[in-house]
């Protein structure tokens, strides 16, 4: 299951560490969305999770991702049906504590005892706080160290004191790190209890210590900032090469960029956009969501389509987001192609084909979507903030890949369409844009790297006599 950017990562990570030598295995809740037929999980064992209402069965089974290890957690909390995410806390708050204390059980249940457990957004920061309190009495788990990784902020799993009470989970002083509001919310857990934080960038790991970027835990991170640390993430090079991408209808490389043409023609004939060679064919990859700066992208966007540019879009999400898009669509026929749905073949057609990757985001933690246009060279404008500013130089430095904005404002975002337009009219200009983007390495490999050293040291943290060599 992918939602956004963390389904990315949570498959390329694990397989660029086992690759560097280490025994590392991914846990994730066993939903009913997953094509169980397909990767033929294999029941490892059958345990109990406390719970103030009785103990709750849990299972875990096995698969692999490549070479990694996949272990799926089931219980009554988590979803059989094709949800996801659920209506709000309520449900979300029991599934992913549920969750969380699983793959810790199902670590004992396997006899595998991890020298370090890194955990992912809000979902699972109950496991973080479990390893830091009690765990740090149990002999399975007190030299078990943890690194909690912030891929989004504002999305906190506030309000679930009483689920988290229900897990035997209750506060304990180490909150008092976190604001008050926020001592029952599941990301407040992580932040407070583990050994080394990370977010998925640098720029986003200084501008989350700010009233503005912070959401309320700026002085929490400050308070933190010698165990924080900024990380980008890298894309799969391999799932994402437009010389092997099977959705293409040409595909190429930095030194046949000139079949690119092709897949361009062939996303404007299936959007149903007129088959303009030379006209600006700009594109958004994106949830539909307050994040990605759909608000001041709609007026700049009726300004580019009536100035005879044109627009793909491929997103879903905010219902709002959904009608003022459709709407656009509507008004411009031919010239805007709107498809509200999650379809990953057509957005390798539209990073293969598009001109330029248009990225507003209000804030952007890293952003996976740029470092994918750049390797497809589809080149990013985009909002200068979080990982979009530390993976895309401007045009108007060396080296440039992409273009880049400051004001969150449809001027700004206009202006930086104006820019974009002005290289295009320089062919050869252009294409070095684009061949510089391709020539970027996002690969896997640095982050890892970056990773074993924030995992050794999280292990200076532990007591135990653990071999890190
Ligand atoms: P976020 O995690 O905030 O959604 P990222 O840029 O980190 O943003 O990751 C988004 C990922 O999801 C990219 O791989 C992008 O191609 C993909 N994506 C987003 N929306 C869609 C969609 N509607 N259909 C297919 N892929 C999508």
């Amino acid at each position: 299951m992918k939602v956004g950017g963390l389904g990315d990562v949570a498959g390329s990570l694990p397989r660029a560490l086992a690759t560097l030598g280490h025994d590392v295995r991914l846990a994730i809740p066993g939903y009913g969305a997953i094509d169980w037929p397909a990767f033929q999980p294999e029941r490892r064992g059958r345990f109990e999770v406390p719970h103030a209402g009785g103990r709750e069965p849990a299972q875990v089974w096995e698969t692999r991702s490549g070479s990694v290890p996949v272990y799926l957690l089931t219980g009554p909390p988590i979803p059989t049906d094709r949800r996801i995410y659920g209506s709000g806390i309520e449900e979300d708050g029991p599934k992913f504590i549920f969750f969380s204390l699983a793959a810790l059980e199902a670590c004992r249940e396997l006899a595998f005892r991890p020298d370090v457990v890194h955990a992912n957004d809000w979902h699972t920061g109950p496991a973080v706080y479990r390893l830091s309190t009690t765990g740090r009495s149990d002999p399975f788990f007190r030299d078990t160290a943890s690194l909690f990784t912030i891929h989004n902020l504002p999305y906190t799993g506030r309000d679930a004191g009483r689920f988290l009470a229900e897990y035997g989970l209750p506060a304990t002083l180490d909150l008092e790190l976190l604001p008050a509001w926020a001592r029952d919310s599941m990301l407040g857990l992580g932040l407070a209890g583990a050994d080394v934080l990370t977010t998925v960038s640098p720029t986003y790991a200084r501008e989350i210590r700010t009233p503005e970027g912070g959401y309320g835990f700026d002085g929490t991170l400050s308070a933190r900032s010698d165990r924080l640390h900024g990380v980008l993430n890298g894309i799969d090079t391999e799932v994402w090469n437009p010389s092997t991408d099977d959705a293409l209808r040409e595909r190429f490389d930095a030194a046949t960029l000139g079949r690119r043409a092709a897949n361009k023609a062939a996303l404007q004939e299936e959007a149903g956009l007129e088959p303009e060679e030379k006209t600006f064919l700009l594109a958004m990859v994106s949830r539909l969501d307050s994040q990605k700066g759909f608000d001041i992208a709609l007026p700049a966007l009726l300004r580019w389509l009536e100035t005879g540019g044109q627009l793909v879009v491929l997103g879903s999400g905010d219902p709002a987001i959904e009608r003022a898009l459709a709407g656009l669509e509507l008004a411009f026929r031919g010239r805007a192609a709107v498809r509200l749905r999650f379809d990953p073949p057509y957005a390798r057609k539209i990073y293969g084909g598009a001109d330029g990757i248009l990225i507003p985001s209000r804030y952007e933690p890293c952003g996976l979507t740029q470092m994918i246009a750049m390797r497809y060279g589809a080149v990013p404008i985009a909002r200068r903030t979080g990982g979009l500013a530390d993976t895309i130089t401007d045009v108007d430095e060396p080296g440039g890949t992409g273009i880049l904005f400051d004001g969150y404002d449809p001027g700004s975002l206009a202006h930086a369409l104006a820019r974009a337009l002005r290289v295009y009219a320089q062919p050869e200009e252009w294409t070095e844009v684009e061949r510089r983007g391709m020539a970027q390495d996002f690969s896997w490999d640095r982050s890892a790297a970056k990773y074993e050293a924030l995992y050794r040291e999280a292990l200076h943290f532990r007591p135990g006599e653990i071999s890190t060599g």
